[in-house]
């Protein structure tokens, strides 16, 4: 097991949107899948790993916290990914729990192996979030990949922010991910909170649904921005609590997961009602969102 470097704190302000090139209609995202190595792999717990990949010809263009890649296991398949963080200049980090038979063979490479990748595409988190906000980052297992960015942007802008909060929830506590930069997170400025559904005979942290979390965190709804990721039971109850918490909900945003082909709108795979997730989300606000979120997969 290889671990990768590229976590590094300084890394992190390089999400910051701020920091990312408009995409001009030349850098238009490609339906060639760019050759990316694998430099670098991290067990984050038995069925998740984190890959570094760098680009070995062109680089795709800048992702924004929240946009994803389409990743391509050569003779396998192609699936979206979200960006979980960014290594040096070129590279990017994508965090991928094994579930089918594409990301069972992204899980399994290694270090020198090459795999596609296109994009980025979606919308983003909307970062950065109006200053003296109270930023409250919601994560159900694998979730919390697409929200690193959002924690390493409140990092990189602590001052900007009145308050962080990071809640974070999973079946178990080998499922939680990242652990070994919580302390990290705390020490600049982030109020994190962790829960597991079931607990191991050592565990001494909280038991229960993310939502259980919440108590205390909406001091002041107007001017709460939150940000939730997760399966979607878990975002419709986080989202509907923080709504009963006087949040707004164009101020509530989510990530909805389908499953798509072409991530360019051209496919319909990814359709959800009204909505091309691919084009119109990942990222969109409980507004618009909870009527799609009782929307079962086909
Ligand atoms: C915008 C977006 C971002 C994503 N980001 C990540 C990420 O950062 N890390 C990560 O591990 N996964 C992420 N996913 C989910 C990932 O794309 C799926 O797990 C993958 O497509 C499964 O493909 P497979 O061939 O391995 O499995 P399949 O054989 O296609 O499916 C295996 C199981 O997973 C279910 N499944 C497949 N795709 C989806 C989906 N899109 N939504 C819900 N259930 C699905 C299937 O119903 C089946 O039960 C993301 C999905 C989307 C839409």
């Amino acid at each position: 097991m290889t671990t990768v470097p590229s976590m590094a704190p300084s890394m992190a302000p390089s999400m910051a949107p701020s920091m990312a090139p408009s995409m001009a209609p030349s850098m238009a995202p490609s339906m060639v899948p760019q050759p990316y190595q694998v430099t670098a792999r991290h067990e984050e717990c038995p069925d998740t790993v984190t890959l570094a990949l760098v680009p070995l010809r062109e680089q795709i263009p800048t992702p924004r916290p929240g946009q994803f890649s389409m990743v391509y296991a050569f003779g396998v398949g192609e699936v979206p990914i979200s960006v979980s963080g960014r290594v040096g200049t070129t590279g990017l980090l994508h965090t991928l729990r094994a579930v089918g038979a594409v990301t069972r063979a992204l899980h399994a490479a290694r270090p020198g192996d090459v795999l596609g990748l296109r994009g980025p595409f979606g919308t983003g988190w909307a970062v950065p979030a109006p200053e003296r906000a109270d930023l409250v980052i919601v994560a159900g297992g694998i979730g919390l990949a697409p929200l690193r960015p959002v924690i390493y942007h409140a990092l990189g802008e602590r001052g900007r922010y009145r308050s962080v909060t990071v809640l974070i929830g999973a079946r178990s506590p080998a499922d939680l991910l990242f652990t070994g930069e919580y302390a990290r997170w705390t020490a600049g400025g982030i109020d994190v909170r962790v829960t597991v559904d079931r607990a191991h005979s050592g565990w001494t942290g909280h038991v229960g649904l993310v939502t259980t979390l919440f108590t205390g965190v909406v001091t002041d709804p107007g001017r709460t921005v939150a940000f939730t990721c997760g399966p979607e039971v878990m975002m419709r109850l986080s989202a509907r609590d923080l709504a009963d918490r006087g949040v707004p909900p164009t101020a509530i945003q989510l990530s909805l997961e389908r499953n798509m082909r072409c991530g360019i709108a051209l496919c319909g795979h990814c359709q959800l009602g009204p909505v091309l997730v691919c084009r119109d989300g990942p990222v969109i606000d409980y507004d618009r969102g909870e009527p799609l979120l009782s929307v079962r997969e086909l």
